[in-house]
């Protein structure tokens, strides 16, 4: 059997082009703010993780530039090696700050950094215990320890009695880490950290928080979600990305210096992959000034987020509940998802389209997300076109 005869076979994103629906890998030719241009034409984004709007910020712009200028465009080799600048160091001083750790490490991506911690520390019976609808790079990592001889368990989304009942069975002198994201990707829910705090202390478990997209969103000044919870000296990793609040590109974990080290000489998503470039480590230091200077940003994106489920679920949608900056809008069906989305764009807003099997059937959804450089004429064009829209599609 011809190992390709599943790519030839697989034919439904042709299907949804021929229909004119396909949302996906559009190029855009300019994206200097909330307003970008696809196709020539002026687009209200409201589907991006640029939550503070900084990738256009002159500041960072100018860091980069600066960076590349100084640095030159790669590090071409590792941070074990070859590819250490001060700027790293930087960046890891400065964060390992702003989160109030010991220590911080830098990977090249986020979806990197799961995989470069989860299957380094769970080793030989030990225990990774997971959240079902954590992000795909935690899935990616905990698969992981397949190869590192340790054990994967799951609990149902976010249910705490379910955590409990799946962890009480291993045996409470075995290494557990426990992992959730702190923000959920897809439906934009908190996770439940005092509750799974308390679990991982009765079972002797250590926690590990994807704060992708609760740093610059939620806590103190931005500071996630151990902050939001005032647990910061309970939640012994944190890690996170450069791709949405910091305006970049690049991953990194916060944590006690002696687990730090121990990654640091270990991790092969580290060790085997050149280090983040010049300029993205610039760029995001330049953002992480910005934050800390600015954190009425925090308070302009959430205020943003809110105003709009407030306005779509008056305007009669099914808006899923939440305080964080992705606001979903349930459609519950692939088809009706991706006409939705076209009139979206037709119209001049651009969101992201989940259809099944990427969620549950009923839970097709228009994924919206707002910045802080949305101003009120921005949301209200964009709740404008969601009203036309949902009404002629019938959905509201
Ligand atoms: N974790 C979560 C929860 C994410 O949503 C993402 C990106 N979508 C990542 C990690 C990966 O981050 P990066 O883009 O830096 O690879």
């Amino acid at each position: 059997m011809d190992l390709f005869k599943k790519c030839y076979e697989f034919t439904r994103a042709d299907e949804v082009k021929a229909m004119g629906v396909y949302p996906y890998f559009r190029p855009i030719e300019e994206n200097e703010g909330p307003v970008v241009k696809i196709e020539g034409k002026r687009i209200i984004m409201a589907g991006s993780n640029n939550y503070l709007g900084l990738t256009g910020h002159p500041k960072v712009k100018e860091a980069a530039i600066k960076a590349v200028e100084k640095y030159g465009t790669g590090c071409s080799g590792s941070r074990y090696l070859t590819g250490t600048l001060d700027l790293h160091i930087e960046l890891e001083t400065r964060l390992a700050k702003f989160f109030n750790t010991e220590a911080v490490l830098l990977y090249s991506t986020g979806y990197q950094t799961a995989q470069g911690i989860i299957p380094t520390l769970v080793q030989r019976n030990e225990y990774v215990i997971s959240d079902k609808d954590n992000h795909a790079c935690i899935v990616a990592g905990t698969l992981m320890t397949k190869g590192s001889m340790g054990e994967l368990l799951r609990y149902k989304h976010n249910d705490m009695d379910d955590l409990e009942r799946v962890i009480s069975k291993i045996p409470l002198d075995a290494g557990k880490l426990i992992v959730s994201d702190g923000v959920f990707s897809t439906g934009g829910e908190i996770v439940e950290l005092p509750r799974l705090n308390e679990i991982a202390k009765k079972y002797n478990a250590r926690i590990l928080i994807d704060d992708a997209h609760a740093v610059g969103v939620i806590g103190k000044g931005g500071r996630g979600t151990a902050s939001e919870f005032n647990l910061e000296k309970e939640i012994d990793l944190t890690m996170g990305t450069f791709s949405k609040t910091f305006a970049s590109l690049g991953g990194f974990v916060a944590g006690a210096e002696r687990v730090i080290n121990y990654l640091k000489h270990f991790s092969s998503a580290l060790i085997f992959s050149a280090s983040p470039t010049p300029a993205s480590v610039a760029a995001a230091l330049a953002a992480l000034d910005i934050l800390e200077e600015h954190p009425e940003l925090v308070d302009k994106l959430i205020g943003n987020a809110n105003y709009m489920r407030t306005n779509l679920r008056a305007l009669g949608f099914n808006v899923l509940e939440g305080r964080t900056a992705i606001v979903p809008v349930i459609v519950g069906d692939d088809a009706l998802a991706f006409q939705m989305w076209r009139m979206l764009y037709d119209n001049g807003v651009f969101v992201n389209v989940f259809i099944s099997p990427g969620v549950p059937q009923g839970r097709q959804m228009m994924r919206t997300s707002y910045m802080a450089t949305h101003e009120k004429h921005h949301l209200d064009e964009i709740l404008n076109v969601f009203e036309t829209a949902g009404k002629k599609l019938g959905i509201i």
